[in-house]
């Protein structure tokens, strides 16, 4: 039988539900990574017509890390990433601030290294574990269309093509079509933009070797540095205010090497030597947006940025993505066609408390960590030190998702 836009009609929970992904970021091909573990069909729709990630370096914390290494990408990661010894922040002017030990320590209480990794590694490591059969290239999703009656949505795409779902599952990131279905809000501009890249590690003295995230904090503005690539290269992303109105947000807009020399070629040892070594730079507007009170409708929700894009100030974006799709692929997993809004509930509620407290505390650090020399500066770092133990990381760490249901497969 058949529903009037010609779609086939089901008698409710006899099937399988065809699972629709909307972006083959990291969200999207974590989430395929799980079904494919689970032995769950799915189709990822992706509006890039060659899978080539943008952008230098991220951190993975042992909560996305655990669960990365269930899905067996062990190996896959340890190719090219770089295993952290400790996180060290700093002034502008080169006094200690604090020190956080990574490690074998990190391993001994969280089960999991803490990892740097080239955002294109990562991408590879993640494609690995999918059933690359049903990826979709070249495919922008336009619109989507919740049918009251059958509760089948239909998408349409830019390339004037067609197709049904029972579930879509918005991983398009912070510009996300299908939240724009769901809700209309804008991004909201932080007032600060941020330049990054690479810079190859030979180009700089030997302590640019050393398996550290470093920190500097001064005022206005921030420098972060950390290996990837082997240890190849050193990602750094610099952060700075931005008067005026916020330039077109692109990962891959070109930003002036000189104004990052302007900006940072005074601060101390390494900062200055990384900034007189870059040849090119990106640079764009840091923008978030606050947290939602509901992500999901009955046959539609969202993970990552889609659902809760932050500030990159406590480094779990994208360690947040992977906690998502890993909880809704054990959602999803097994679950009836009859189950699926119960589901998303579900799953809307084992994640919106998390992510909604990580999105705030991001804005919040953005005034931190940006203090003017001064009486609150001074208290800043006194409280750092204090809180610099990897005890005081536990309720990030050791959170565990999706572990119920997609199994154990050759963990490293
Ligand atoms: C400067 C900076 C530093 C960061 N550092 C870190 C870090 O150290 N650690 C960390 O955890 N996170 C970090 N992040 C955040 C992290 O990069 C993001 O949170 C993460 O990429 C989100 O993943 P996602 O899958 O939700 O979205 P994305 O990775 O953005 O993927 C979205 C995908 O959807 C596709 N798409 C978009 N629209 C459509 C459409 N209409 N149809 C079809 N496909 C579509 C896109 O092409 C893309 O492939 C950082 C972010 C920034 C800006």
């Amino acid at each position: 039988m058949r529903t009037a836009d010609g779609t086939k009609r089901r008698a409710p929970g006899t099937e399988r539900p065809r699972i629709a992904v909307i972006g083959a970021g990291i969200g999207g091909l974590t989430l395929a990574g799980a079904l494919t573990a689970t032995g769950t069909p799915y189709v990822i729709h992706e509006q890039t017509r060659e899978l080539a990630e943008v952008g230098a370096g991220v951190q993975l914390s042992p909560n996305a890390i655990r669960p990365l290494l269930r899905l067996g990408l062990g190996p896959a990661l340890e190719e090219h990433a770089v295993r952290i010894e400790a996180m060290e922040v700093r002034g502008w002017n080169g006094r200690p601030i604090a020190r956080t030990p990574l490690g074998h320590e990190c391993e001994r209480m969280f089960s999991a290294p803490y990892l740097t990794i080239h955002r294109a590694h990562l991408h590879e490591a993640l494609l690995s574990s999918t059933d690359r059969d049903s990826l979709n290239l070249g495919r922008r999703l336009r619109t989507l269309e919740e049918h009251p009656g059958t509760g089948d949505v239909r998408l349409t795409f830019d390339d004037g093509t067609s197709s049904t779902a029972d579930v879509v599952i918005g991983a398009d990131g912070i510009h996300s079509t299908v939240r724009e279905v769901l809700r209309r809000d804008d991004p909201v501009f932080s007032g600060l933009g941020i330049y990054r890249g690479l810079v190859p590690v030979d180009a700089l003295p030997p302590t640019a070797r050393e398996r550290l995230v470093r920190l500097w904090l001064g005022p206005g503005g921030h420098f972060v540095c950390y290996p990837v690539a082997s240890g190849k290269l050193l990602s750094y992303a610099a952060t700075v205010p931005l008067d005026g109105p916020p330039p077109p947000e692109s990962w891959s807009r070109e930003g002036d090497p000189e104004a990052l020399r302007a900006a940072f070629g005074t601060w101390t040892g390494l900062v200055a030597d990384i900034v007189h070594a870059v040849e090119t730079t990106h640079q764009w507007a840091l923008h978030d947006r606050a947290p939602l009170k509901a992500w999901s409708t009955r046959r539609i929700t969202l993970v990552g940025d889609a659902a809760h894009p932050m500030l990159p100030f406590m480094a779990q974006g994208a360690n947040q993505a992977i906690e998502d799709a890993m909880d809704l692929a054990a959602c999803l997993t097994g679950a009836s066609h009859g189950a699926i809004a119960d589901q998303l509930s579900r799953y809307e509620s084992l994640r919106m408390p998390r992510t909604a407290e990580i999105q705030r505390g991001s804005r919040g650090n953005a005034g931190v960590l940006h203090l003017p020399d001064g009486p609150a500066q001074r208290r800043r770092d006194a409280q750092m030190a204090v809180h610099a133990s990897l005890r005081d990381r536990a309720p990030l760490y050791a959170h565990e998702t999706g572990r119920s249901v997609v199994p154990l497969v050759g963990a490293a």
